[in-house]
C-alpha cells in the first residue's frame, strides 16, 4: 500500500481545492477500514515518483443549523491520527487562528507522527505576519502556500516526500 498522507483542518480552510490541485483526480482504491472511510475521500497523487494516497476530510462537518461541529472535527483529526503517516494541518491565513483550529491543534500535538502546519490563501508571501501568527499553534512554523493559485506548493510536497 502507498503511504498515507491526511488533509485535516476545519470547514473552509480550503482542504477541498489542494486535494483536488494535487491529485487531479485520480482514483484510490483503498482497503475498507470499517467506520473511518465514510467521509473522507481517497485518490493517489505522485510528487517527483514518489507515490502516496491524499486523503480529504470533510463530508459530516456541518450540523443541522449549519455551524460545524466541534466534535466532528476533533474525531476527524483523530481519525487522520491513526490512519496517516503524514499530516498535513490547513488553517486559513485570511481568517487567522480560531477556536476550531485550536482543537485540531491540541489532537495533532499528541501525535510523534509528522504534521505539517499549512496555511492557506496566502497571495502575498511578503505578509509574514499574516502566517507567523499560526507558529502559536505548537505545531512547528507555518507554511504558507495558496491552493487556489499553486503558490509553495511544491515546495510543501517536497517536504511531504522526503518526510514519508
Ligand atoms: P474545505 O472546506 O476546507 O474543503 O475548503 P474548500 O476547498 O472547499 O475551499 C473553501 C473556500 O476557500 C472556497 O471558496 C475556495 O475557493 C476558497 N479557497 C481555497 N483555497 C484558497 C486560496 O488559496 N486562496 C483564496 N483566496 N481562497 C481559497
Ligand atoms: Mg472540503
Amino acid at each position: 500500500a502507498k503511504p498515507i498522507v491526511a488533509v485535516v483542518g476545519r470547514p473552509n480552510v480550503g482542504k477541498s481545492t489542494l486535494f483536488n490541485r494535487l491529485t487531479g483526480g485520480r482514483v484510490a482504491i483503498v482497503e475498507d477500514r470499517p467506520g473511518v472511510t465514510r467521509d473522507r475521500l481517497y485518490r493517489n497523487a505522485k510528487w517527483l515518483n514518489r507515490e502516496f494516497t491524499l486523503v480529504d476530510t470533510g463530508g459530516l462537518e456541518f450540523g443541522a443549523d449549519g455551524n460545524p461541529f466541534s466534535e466532528v472535527i476533533y474525531k476527524q483529526a483523530e481519525a487522520a491520527i491513526a490512519e496517516a503517516d503524514v499530516i498535513l494541518f490547513m488553517v486559513d491565513g485570511k481568517a487567522g487562528i480560531t477556536a476550531d483550529d485550536e482543537t485540531v491543534a491540541a489532537v495533532l500535538r499528541r501525535t510523534k507522527k509528522p504534521v505539517f502546519l499549512v496555511v492557506n490563501k496566502i497571495e502575498d508571501f511578503s505578509q509574514r505576519d499574516k502566517y507567523y501568527e499560526f507558529f502559536a499553534l505548537g505545531l512547528g512554523d507555518p507554511i504558507p502556500i495558496s491552493a487556489t493559485h499553486g503558490m509553495n506548493t511544491g515546495d510543501l510536497l517536497d517536504a511531504v516526500i522526503e518526510a514519508l
